[in-house]
Formats: structure tokens, C-alpha cells, sequence
């Protein structure tokens, strides 16, 4: 494989319980890229594939070089659609030794698929059947005696195939809003596990070092959601979770910090570790608090809604707006609640309301018009960059595209990036 990936494209037969490694196609001179994972899946439709995968930049000193993908057939929409694989999991299935992954066909049995260094490996996932994100991070971290696998796993929702299901990455949720959890389901495969130390080289080390520290120190260090709002209606989120907020986190590699760990089993001051076993939630998506607080939940009650959702491996945005009519506090009927629509083969995202374009759904919360998003989401997913770190930090996005010549020796550039996808739609 050629500069900024390491390894062969892995198809993993889940019938067969097979798994084989095999060249990207020449053609393909930008790499194992999102483009090139929309025309496999086109080649191996008639498997029903998911695909993981990364941007040239993945899991480099870029700035925000966080972003991998989830492809796969959406059963909301009946076609194709792709999911972020962001904080920490985009860049460790760089590093994974696979440049690429497709899973194809459904296993018999349940299983989970651990690749690390380069190794792939399906592992009978029956102990876990049934078990909830948080359990299942816990447990395979625990079989494979490892705490940094990043875990995409399914919980029940994902296991019932249920319209409402994602998955989630370790403890957290994920940008999955179009029951990519649920294929996981039919595909009878519970999580995908990934651990790697793999090298990643660049065509001109130096040089892409250096441009990428300039970038560094020229990009905004700002902590919380309101920086990444849409505008006034989105505006005192970051002040509705005060009081329960205890830290701010950024995804690989990001000089900002949007994720808000929020302690509500526990005072938010307490800085040890060795207090409450579980003292509250990472919001990774503040669309899912909004369209909550919207409905006139206090922090709290939603904080430990999106909880239950995360550990039932429900879409925490669209589970939220299936619930905001009804506050809630008391943490048993929240958990009712959630448990509710675990099964639910309702609540699509609502067209018409942040709906994102084509395969890119509403990574939240949208920025700008539909078609700049558009624009942005195919960049982001080439380039491996998150696309609310492009929109908003004020780092052009000519800077981060020259990044590829130094970085992988190929020219990339918007009107580029748009043909790869018309290309890969042909
Ligand atoms: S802007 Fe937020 S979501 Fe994007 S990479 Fe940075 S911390 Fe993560």
C-alpha cells in the first residue's frame, strides 16, 4: 500500500467465516478513500456489505484527523449511507493494519470481528449476545486483555434490527442516524474491534510535519457546544449542562474539545477516578440534548436518557425527539422510556429538518445550507478531517487539501473530490 496506509483491503465472508486480503484497485490513486468504499459496496451489492475505512489524513498530526467511515445499506432509507467512526476510533482502524475493511453476508452465529496489527479474527460473540454497549466494551476489553480497542458495538436495539438502532464507539454515541447498528443486527455481528501500532508514512515527512504544526498553531482552541451551534435557537446549551459538566474531550488529534463529560451519579468536581464505578456520560452529540432540552428536560433527566439510549445502542437524536414531548426525571421511568423504543420501527429522522444530503445524514448540528454540507461532508470523508471542525474552526479548506501532496504524493482538490464521487456512483 501506498503513503498514509499500511495493509491490504480486508473482506471478511461472514457465511463462510472467512476472511481474505486483497489490493486496492490502481485506480484509485487517492487510496482506500470513501469513493472508492461507495464503489466496492456497489460491486458486492448483492452481499448487503459494510465497509470501515478512513481519509488520507486519518491519524496523523492534521489537525481533527479523527474521521473514518461506516458504510453500509441504510434500512430507513433503502440505500447506501454513511456514519462517522470519530473520537478514537477512525484513526486506530488506520493503524489497524487493514487499509479498508468489507463485511459481507450475515454470519449464522453471533460474532465480533477483532482486527490488530494487522491480524483479523471473528470471535464467537455469543457471551455478549444481548448485552448492553457499555458490557460489551467492558467485555471484549476485558477477553482481549486490552483497555485501548476502540469497541463499535451494537446493543439491544441493534440486536432487535430496530429502525432507532447505531451503534456506539466504546462508551459513547456515535454520528450513526441511519440504523447502521441494525445491519450490524441482520448481519448477526455484534462489534467490530480495533488495536493498532501501525506506522503510517508520509511521501515528504518533513514537510507535512511542519505544514501541519503551522495549521495546529493557527487553529481555534475552543471547549463545549455553543462554538459549533447553528445559531440562536441552539444557543445555552453549554450553560444548561454547567452544572453537571465536569470536562471537556476532544476526538483524535482535535485542538478543540466539543465533547462534554457530564457527572450526575457523582459531584462534577470530584477530579479522581477512584469515586463512582460509572459517574455519567460523555455527550458526544448535542443535537440529541437540544431537541431534550427543546422539550423542557432539565440536564440531568436528559443526561441519563442519552445514556440509556447509548447503552441500548439507540440513536440518541432521533431517540431524543421521540421523547422530548414527555419530561421526564425520575431515573426508573426514564429507563422505561428508553427501553420503550428499543424495539421502535418508527422515528426516522424527519426530512426536512437537518435531513443531510444523499449517503451523508444530519451529522449534528448542521452547518450552513444543505449543499455547502454536501460539499463539506465529501471533503471531510476524503480528507479524514471532521466535517464540524472544517465548518467551523476558520482553517480553509485548500490548506488541508495541499496537505495530501506531502502526505500521500497525489494532488487532491474539491472539484477532484466531487468527481471521485460521481465516479463512484457510475
Ligand atoms: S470539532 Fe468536536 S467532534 Fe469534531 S473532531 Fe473536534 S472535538 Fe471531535
Amino acid at each position: 500500500m501506498d503513503f498514509m496506509y499500511y495493509g491490504d483491503i480486508l473482506i471478511v465472508d461472514l457465511e463462510a467465516g472467512t476472511t481474505e486480503e486483497v489490493e486496492i484497485d490502481e485506480a484509485w490513486r487517492a487510496g482506500p478513500v470513501l469513493p472508492a468504499a461507495l464503489e466496492l459496496f456497489r460491486r458486492h451489492a448483492q452481499d448487503n456489505p459494510l465497509l470501515l475505512g478512513s481519509g488520507i489524513l486519518t491519524g496523523t498530526t492534521a489537525p481533527a484527523s479523527c474521521l473514518g467511515f461506516v458504510l453500509g445499506a441504510s434500512q430507513i432509507t433503502g440505500g447506501p449511507a454513511v456514519a462517522p467512526l470519530d473520537m478514537f476510533a477512525g484513526a486506530e482502524m488506520k493503524l489497524s493494519g487493514f487499509s479498508m475493511v468489507l463485511i459481507k453476508g450475515n454470519s449464522p452465529d453471533p460474532v465480533y470481528l477483532w482486527l490488530h496489527d494487522g491480524v483479523a479474527d471473528l470471535v464467537d460473540a455469543s457471551p455478549i449476545t444481548g448485552k448492553d454497549t457499555w458490557r460489551t466494551c467492558d467485555a471484549i476489553r476485558e477477553e482481549m486483555g486490552e483497555q485501548l480497542i476502540q469497541v463499535v458495538s451494537i446493543g439491544p436495539a441493534g440486536e432487535a434490527k430496530s429502525d432507532l438502532a447505531s451503534f456506539s464507539i466504546n462508551y459513547w454515541g456515535s454520528g450513526d442516524n441511519a440504523a447502521l447498528g441494525a445491519l450490524m443486527g441482520a448481519k448477526n455481528l455484534k462489534a467490530v474491534a480495533l488495536r493498532g501500532l501501525g506506522m503510517i508514512d508520509a511521501e515528504d515527512p518533513e514537510e507535512f510535519y511542519n505544514r501541519t504544526m503551522d495549521l495546529l498553531r493557527g487553529s481555534p482552541s475552543k471547549k463545549g457546544f455553543d462554538w459549533v451551534s447553528r445559531g440562536p435557537e441552539d444557543e445555552g446549551i453549554d450553560a444548561w449542562l454547567k452544572p453537571l459538566a465536569h470536562r471537556h474531550r476532544s476526538c483524535f488529534a482535535c485542538p478543540c474539545a466539543c465533547n462534554t463529560f457530564v457527572k450526575y451519579n457523582e459531584d462534577p468536581a470530584v477530579m479522581g477516578s477512584d469515586g463512582v464505578q460509572e459517574p455519567g456520560l460523555m455527550v458526544t452529540n448535542p443535537a440529541a440534548a437540544l431537541w431534550l432540552r427543546q422539550g423542557g428536560w432539565g440536564a440531568e433527566g436528559a443526561c441519563r436518557a442519552m445514556e440509556a439510549m447509548t447503552r441500548a445502542g439507540i440513536d440518541a437524536v432521533r431517540g431524543a425527539r421521540e421523547m422530548s414531548t414527555g419530561p421526564l426525571e425520575d431515573p426508573t421511568e426514564i429507563a422505561a422510556a428508553v427501553e420503550a423504543l428499543t424495539g421502535s420501527a418508527g422515528a426516522a429522522w424527519p426530512r426536512g429538518e437537518g435531513a443531510g444530503s444523499g449517503i451523508f445524514g444530519p451529522r449534528t448540528p448542521p452547518q450552513g445550507s444543505e449543499d455547502r454540507w454536501l460539499e463539506v461532508n465529501r471533503a471531510a470523508y476524503v480528507l479524514g478531517i471532521c466535517p464540524l471542525f472544517l465548518v467551523t474552526s476558520g482553517v480553509e479548506l485548500s490548506e488541508l487539501l495541499e496537505l495530501c501532496l506531502p502526505a500521500a504524493g497525489v494532488e487532491v482538490d474539491a472539484g477532484g473530490i466531487k468527481e471521485m464521487f460521481d465516479r463512484a456512483r457510475a
